[in-house]
């Protein structure tokens, strides 16, 4: 399969180079040629699969071309060592719990795919090692530390800002060792993005050692999000609760809690390959670009806005893109498929505290917009599932606050807690982050 750049400029990369490259020469974002239909038959059979099983047959569709399929099967079933289960929050409300993975959020899927496939090209070249490099300003550091923890070959270097990181999630990169270094950078955030960007266009560096990104909007990290959604929509077929209408579309609509878009557009993919989702909803916290988008039809990113649902906290979602170039930029067709919602922290705060209190279900902040936009839209005759990307625990803190409550800490979480932080201190000056990676 070759991939194009959204941006049209680019030459087209097969997928090793797109793995590697991460974004095309001219800053698009890489685009699978062709999305292959999945058969009738895989539908018909989809309930009586495993989860695994249905995502190798999704993976082969998207890279069976370039991974031979033993390795393929191996590098999916491996990714997938949690389950995404589908739970009933209240009749006709479910939520797709992407929170079982190493830590505890959606992100684990792809890191753990894209790790392992990167493993796969570089084995077959037998060259140096491959030297991955991620800022952070949280939950993106721990997914990829931890999906590439002990993958034989890759060397992961984790810069994040000193101070401005939960200790819960500091504790989930910095505790590893192993092939992952933590870089506690004196700076903010920007900093540390800034590094990364310039040691990738050093050329004593790009000498002295492979490097490569980790980027959310990789094709390795980005496609097998599609996994899950086939799942959903698999055990919401075999619980029966699902109808059709005349051309085979079912009732179900999927709600996903946005901030850079990958996560929804996966769902888009799996819609293009013939998953018969009837709707989508995508819901914002107070970074409401593209809410703003759905209702006028322009496009003004913005200075992203500090929410309790930080994760999402996004003012110019890569992964717009994709959609635009998904639906050929045409704005009715986005619409016909994709509505919107928005949602500010005081109505995060209800939601937490009115699905607890009603229903049991405890939400984390990022999925409480999701589960709060499903149930404001779904309509009497449809069935809805939200994604609960993140595990409360993360957020413990805050929705301890905020609904009264003692949220319990999974076990992997507290073991990461109770580890012993190693960290590599460095200004935020280039001539020092190179000094030190050339020493390495
Ligand atoms: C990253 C993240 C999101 C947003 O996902 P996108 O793919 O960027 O839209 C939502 N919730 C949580 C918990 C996240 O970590």
């Amino acid at each position: 399969m070759q991939y194009y750049s959204t941006n049209k400029k680019a030459p087209m990369a097969d997928l090793k180079k797109a793995v590697v490259k991460g974004l095309a020469e001219d800053r698009g974002l890489y685009m699978p040629e062709e999305i292959r239909q999945m058969p009738a038959r895989f539908f018909n059979e989809i309930d009586k699969m495993s989860f695994q099983e249905l995502s190798y047959e999704v993976a082969k569709a998207f890279f069976g071309g370039d991974v031979k399929d033993e390795a393929l099967r191996e590098i999916v079933y491996d990714t997938l060592s949690f389950d995404c289960p589908v739970v009933e929050v209240e009749p006709r409300i479910h939520s797709l719990e992407l929170f079982h993975g190493p830590t505890l959020a959606f992100k684990d899927v792809g890191a753990r795919f894209m790790a392992r496939l990167l493993q796969y090209f570089i084995r077959e070249e037998e060259g140096e090692r491959v030297n991955v490099l991620v800022a952070t300003s949280g939950d993106t550091g721990s997914a990829v530390a931890n999906g590439f923890l002990g993958v034989e070959g890759i060397h992961v270097y984790v810069l994040y800002p000193k101070g401005k990181v939960s200790k819960i999630q500091e504790s989930q990169f910095t505790t590893l060792g192993r092939n992952i270094t933590a870089i506690e950078v004196d700076g903010v955030f920007d900093d540390c993005q800034t590094l990364v960007k310039n040691a990738f266009m050093d050329a004593d560096l790009n000498r002295h050692m492979r490097l490569t990104s980790a980027n959310s909007i990789n094709v390795a990290r980005f496609l097998p999000q599609a996994f899950y959604y086939f799942n959903a929509y698999a055990r919401m077929k075999e619980q029966g609760l699902l109808t059709y209408d005349n051309d085979g579309v079912s009732n179900l609509v999927v709600c996903v809690p946005s901030g850079n878009f990958g996560n929804i557009t996966a769902g888009l993919f799996g819609h293009r390959m013939g998953l018969p989702v009837k709707r989508f909803i995508a819901a914002n916290n107070a970074n409401d670009i593209f809410y703003q988008y759905l209702q006028s039809g322009e496009y003004h990113p913005q200075p992203s806005k500090q929410t309790l649902a930080n994760a999402m906290d996004v003012g110019d979602p890569s992964n717009f893109a994709r959609i635009l170039d998904l639906y050929g930029h045409s704005h009715a067709r986005i619409t016909s498929l994709i509505s919107g919602a928005t949602y500010d922290d005081e109505a995060i705060k209800e939601t937490l505290r009115e699905c607890l209190a009603r229903t049991g279900y405890q939400l984390d902040p990022h999925g409480a917009c999701g589960y709060r936009a499903l149930k404001e839209q779904l309509a009497a005759d449809e069935v809805g599932v939200f994604c609960e990307t993140a595990h409360p625990a993360k957020f413990k803190e805050k929705v301890d606050e905020i609904t009264h409550s003692d949220v319990a800490i999974p076990e992997r979480l507290a073991a990461f807690m109770r580890g012993t932080k190693q960290s590599v201190a460095l200004s935020k000056d280039f001539a020092d982050f190179k000094e030190y990676l050339m020493g390495e």
